[in-house]
């Protein structure tokens, strides 16, 4: 197990901001030493555009992008890099599949379906697609607790779902899924799973074979990578049928005027340079996070989960959003009689870094009849120490307020 204390100064910005109380890991995570230094070695020492050059820095740069692809298929357990497709983010790797698989796919009267606990990211994407093919969009209820309803799941799943997009963990709520649970369900009644696992790559192994997904996407800024990357996963058999996502260089075989034919996968789908600097540090995360192990991470922030909601449940007002019995590190809460805003920005004054509002989530605050939440959300270099801050800053709030 990994000292959080310790692991802080691996990450700068503690350095910078000794006080800082970073509890905004949702958002985005902090960025440890080994992956700045990674993105300013290969802006010094190996930079140059990739696939094309035959001198040294381009064959280096090629071999550091492409070597990612093979790292990033490791993570993941994929049976072969090309079915790892780098994107930039989360957000784009459900518009590519919402674009190049379900739109191809959708007929009139057909259904998209999803959780009522999805990120915007993993919710307009299919919205508007189904829009333009006349498609459903089907929700899966969750309760006041903030678990999917399995039930209303299994009766929701019919051959008229084209695919079936699912948060593995709740951004808002902190709910974790069962995924391969419902993935074997949806697969029963031959309905095609994407995970976003932007919230649990961090904290859970994913092996995309044994849990048979047939796309997984996640961000590499919320698992200490880099900002602008991310990885779509998908079944070889899948990719090959979908039509490119963008037009340009780098994803073609051979182009005229009159026809263009497309490189196979995964270039098919990475139009134009890439972010080969992202990529390249990519892997140095996913090192990174390997060398604590997932499995420590998940402990660490069950750890912290307990201990915050023990501290701020002893808070006179305090109503939280998110109590399933499968949680992570994510606490939701609002304070009787204070705005969200205003709690987030007097902790915010304090150096304790809070979000406040809908979380990209607005169904969630619809389904609770709230305008937003504040969100504690935790990472590898929290400390119990944060906790009893953020603790002390909401009661110090409360005094000011009172
Ligand atoms: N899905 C979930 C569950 C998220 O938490 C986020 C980021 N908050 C996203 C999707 C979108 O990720 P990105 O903005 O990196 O594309």
């Amino acid at each position: 197990m990994f000292s959080p204390q310790q692991l802080r100064q691996s990450f700068p910005v503690f350095q910078h901001f000794p006080n800082l109380v970073y509890l905004d890991n949702a958002s985005t995570t902090q960025k440890p030493q080994v992956v700045i230094e990674a993105e300013r070695e290969y802006y010094e020492q190996h930079n140059a555009n990739v696939h094309r050059g035959i001198y040294r820095l381009a064959a280096e740069a090629t071999a550091l992008y492409e070597g990612s692809r093979e790292r990033c298929a490791r993570f993941l357990n994929a049976p072969q890099a090309k079915q790892v497709i780098f994107t930039s983010g989360t957000t784009d790797g459900v518009n590519l599949v919402a674009q190049c698989f379900a739109f191809p796919r959708l007929e009139p009267g057909d259904q998209v379906l999803i959780s009522a606990m999805e990120h915007h990211s993993n919710l307009i994407p299919w919205q508007q697609v189904c829009l333009a093919k006349k498609a459903e969009l089907k929700v899966i209820p969750f309760n006041q607790q903030g678990e999917l309803d399995l039930q209303a799941l299994q009766e929701l799943l019919n051959p008229k779902v084209k695919i079936l997009a699912l948060t593995h963990i709740s951004n808002t709520l902190g709910t974790i899924n069962p995924i391969a649970e419902i993935i074997a369900l949806a697969h029963a009644q031959g309905v095609p799973v994407l995970v976003d696992a932007a919230q649990s790559i961090s904290s859970h192994q994913m092996d995309v074979q044994a849990l048979d997904v047939d796309f997984l996407v996640f961000s590499g800024h919320k698992i200490f990578g880099p900002t602008g990357t991310g990885i779509l996963y998908g079944k070889e058999k899948w990719l090959k049928e979908m039509p490119p996502y963008r037009f340009g260089g780098e994803m073609i075989r051979d182009v005229t005027f009159a026809k263009t034919t497309f490189a196979p996968i995964p270039h098919k789908f990475e139009a134009g340079t890439p972010n080969i600097a992202g990529v390249a540090t990519l892997a140095t995360a996913l090192d990174f996070v390997e060398s604590l192990g997932q499995n420590n991470i998940a402990a660490h922030l069950q750890t912290l989960l307990a201990a915050g909601m023990e501290k701020l449940s002893s808070i006179p007002g305090v109503q939280f959003y998110g109590e399933a019995a499968q949680k992570s590190g994510i606490i939701s809460f609002t304070i009787d009689g204070i705005h969200p805003h205003d709690l987030a920005t007097i902790l915010g004054q304090q150096d304790i870094c809070i979000r406040a509002g809908h979380h990209c989530t607005q169904p969630i605050m619809d389904f609770y009849e709230i305008p937003g939440t504040v969100r504690a959300s935790f990472s590898v270099y929290n400390t119990l120490e944060d906790v009893t801050k953020l603790g002390e800053g909401v009661n110090n709030v409360l005094k000011v307020m009172s």
